[in-house]
């Protein structure tokens, strides 16, 4: 490294673990420029600010200081990310029960309340500071950088929960940004939404998945409807890579692919490369577990740490490097809740396949596997037009050759599937108690 590029790192290293409250544009200037630095140089700014932020939770935090003494630890067992392993992980369950000592009891600054639902539906409480808040408000400007979104271009969000707007009201126009509210997404809604985007020309579409397919579906059927923006950003629920062409098809656009959580915000992207989801390395420190689960520490929360949450994903690791210069890591994408299982008869746990299977064949608008008991399955369907009755023999077929000869399978039609509280459509429900 020549003395030149030595001092920019050592300026961008300062900014990236500098706790000092700064104007919104610095933690966006910080995370454009710190992105195309080294994985090495990531590290080292990702292990910098490990040790502050577990130096924090040990004298600041009541449950952490509990924790450390439990298992034997002190600040000198950490020299690495790796030994992040020493420490137990965060589950929802601790979450719960023990939030309040999870928190710092004397924090000064500001702190926001915030809750989230989960797979489970059980609420849970947590708190985020402002340095949290403005590396996730910079987050989230990344990744419409990445989707070729330039400052102040107009976008729309497609968004499914209730929550984010409380009012109930369905168009929200702020600034550059419309809102509309697609927790019940009907025809109606579907021509209306196809003006507004017209009028709008919006140069980001970001979405939940199912609130973007379904509109992508209508949009194929309505062919003189052309909407066209740069870019569309799918979020909140799995891609399956069958939802990504129809995706891309009617809205002639390239499809990224964003993943986060409430907890701890953005965890990854696509970069223009769509090869796997760029982990937001200055946010979050991502482990992923043998079977897959997917385990983040975040870096920027002091009010209330983070430390090894477990978020309740399954996500393919990747072992290549996206060549397009960024040194942020890259997993393959996600392949859904840990709770969206069925275990077969014979023991095989089956997550991604339905997905896959379904939103492949013609005429699924949308679909739901519900397993009853061990070997009944019940599939339901929202038909569209190019759906084919003599389908579902092959569908039987090829769930019972793939998954288990032994699974029952019945089918059923319903008009509409209504996505759950979150505005998530759960697309498996299993009855059966999964031990382990
Ligand atoms: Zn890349």
């Amino acid at each position: 490294m020549n003395s030149w590029s030595a001092w920019k790192y050592l300026k961008l290293k300062k900014m990236l673990t500098d706790r000092r409250l700064r104007h919104r544009d610095f933690y966006v200037n910080a995370i454009m420029k710190g992105q195309w630095l080294s994985s090495q140089e990531i590290e080292e700014i990702q292990w910098t600010k490990l040790k502050n932020l577990l130096h924090f939770a040990y004298h600041r935090t009541p449950y952490y200081k509990k924790i450390f003494a439990e298992y034997g630890l002190t600040l000198n067992s950490f020299s690495s990310i790796s030994d992040l392993k020493k420490l137990p992980l965060l589950t929802r369950k601790i979450l719960q029960k023990e939030w309040i000592d999870l928190c710092c009891p004397d924090w000064r600054g500001k702190k926001y309340l915030n809750r989230s639902g989960g797979s489970t539906g059980e609420p849970v409480n947590f708190y985020h500071d402002e340095i949290y808040e403005n590396y996730a408000e910079a987050s989230r400007k990344w990744t419409y950088a990445l989707c070729g979104l330039k400052k102040g271009e107009r976008r729309v969000k497609l968004w499914g929960n209730l929550r984010d707007s409380p009012d109930g009201t369905k168009v929200v126009k702020k600034g550059n940004l419309l809102f509309i509210n697609t927790f019940t997404l009907d025809n109606a809604l579907l021509e209306e939404i196809s003006k507004l985007l017209i009028e709008w020309k919006p140069l980001l579409i970001e979405g939940y998945v199912n609130s973007l397919y379904t509109l992508a579906q209508y949009l194929l059927e309505e062919e003189e409807v052309r909407i066209r923006p740069r870019a569309v950003q799918a979020t909140a629920e799995v891609l399956f890579p069958s939802q990504r062409k129809v995706l891309e098809r009617a809205f002639q656009a390239p499809v990224f692919d964003r993943y986060g959580s409430r907890e701890v915000s953005i965890i990854g992207h696509e970069c223009e490369r769509h090869s796997g989801l760029h982990i937001m390395g200055f946010n979050n420190i991502v482990e992923i577990m043998s079977d897959g689960g997917i385990v983040v520490t975040n870096l920027n929360n002091y009010v209330m740490p983070f430390i090894r949450y477990v978020v309740g994903d399954v996500v393919n690791s990747s072992t290549e490097e996206c060549r397009c210069g960024r040194g942020f890591p890259v997993i393959e994408g996600v392949q859904g809740r840990a709770n969206d299982v069925i275990i077969s008869p014979r023991g095989k746990r089956i997550w991604g396949y339905f997905g896959t299977l379904l939103y492949q064949t013609p005429g699924v608008r949308k679909f739901q596997v519900v397993q009853e008991s061990l070997e009944n399955l019940t599939i339901r369907i929202v038909k569209g037009p190019d759906f084919i009755e003599e389908c579902v023999d092959k569908l039987r077929e090829e769930i019972q050759s793939n998954c288990d000869s032994s699974f029952r399978i019945h089918f059923e039609f319903p008009e509409e599937i209504s996505p759950a509280s979150s505005g998530k459509v759960k697309f498996i429900i299993s009855h059966v108690k999964q031990g382990g």
